[in-house]
């Protein structure tokens, strides 16, 4: 059953409503989070509340919880959604402030929105690599903040997928940044890749997970800026999200990557990934 929260209230999602006032709305002026639910358990929580809170910070909106609060009200929320595998969503934006005025209040009630929804289970027989397509990082300068306006994201995905693409994989200034939803990492040579953290790129917590996963495991793991012409080159290219996991890349443009299929560095890392998830549950 997926559960919705707004507010203080627990309701069905579709149940849910916000003042057409609300700055998420008029604005896109509020931040969000997406967790897996593997089991009962919300995977990387830890991480997940210290994004938020940075999130927060970095739109100067003061958090209407406390970290530990934040932590119940996520696990009542799975508790009452009882769905497995899941998808955790939190929403906080600036709330309501009518007449429209760019300037916020200082002092707003923020609106708080979680959604407890069914997630594909993401078959390890059938991981069929990504097809995408490099583009242009044409977003704003902090890719770094978790905020819920995603347009120029949206516009680059659906251009690839109007290519023929499944995703598109963003350069700027001839260095890779991230996907239009994921973090990017390459392998060359046995060393794996992935671009250092910066106000360009989403901090994802999938990409920082499978960092230590990798440097725990003693293999060759470099955090370093990527040029277009590397990542064509590369002998595998994965993209990693709260979604899509670790998953492989087997053609950038016309470029196809090793022989198309899910490397065996992907391979070995994707396993380390699995069992962390059954090791947190
Ligand atoms: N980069 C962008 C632009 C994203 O939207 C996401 C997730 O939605 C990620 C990276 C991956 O972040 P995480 O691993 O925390 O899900």
């Amino acid at each position: 059953m997926a559960i919705a929260y707004l507010n203080g209230e627990w309701m069905q999602p579709e149940d849910a409503r916000v003042s057409v006032f609300d700055r998420g709305f008029m604005f896109g002026d509020g931040i969000y989070e997406v967790m897996a639910v593997y089991d009962g358990e919300v995977f990387t929580l830890d991480q997940h509340l210290v994004r938020l809170q940075r999130s927060l910070d970095a739109i100067r909106l003061v958090s209407p919880h406390a970290s530990e609060e934040w932590r119940s009200l996520i696990l009542e929320a799975v508790a009452r959604g009882q769905e497995n595998p899941a998808y955790l969503y939190l929403q906080v934006t600036r709330g309501v402030a009518a007449p429209r005025n760019h300037v916020y209040p200082e002092v707003v009630q923020p609106t708080v929105l979680m959604t407890v929804m069914h997630a594909p289970v993401l078959e390890r027989q059938n991981v069929v690599p990504l097809k995408v397509v490099t583009k242009e990082d044409f977003r704003w300068g902090r890719g770094d903040i978790k905020v819920v306006s995603l347009i120029a994201n949206g516009l680059l995905k659906n251009e690839a997928i109007a290519e023929g693409f499944d995703d598109a994989i963003l350069v700027r200034d001839g260095w890779v940044t991230e996907s239009t939803a994921a973090n990017v990492f390459i392998v060359k040579e046995g060393v794996i890749v992935t671009p250092p953290k910066s106000n360009y790129l989403l901090h994802g917590i999938t990409r920082d997970h499978v960092v230590d996963l990798a440097n725990e495991a003693g293999l060759s793991m470099e955090e370093r800026s990527i040029s277009e012409s590397e990542l064509l080159e590369a002998d595998e290219v994965w993209v990693t999200s709260t979604g899509q996991e670790v998953w492989p890349v087997g053609q950038v443009n016309d470029q196809v990557i090793g022989n198309g299929s899910a490397g065996v560095v992907w391979q070995a890392v994707d396993d380390l990934f699995q069992a962390s998830k059954r090791k947190s549950s």
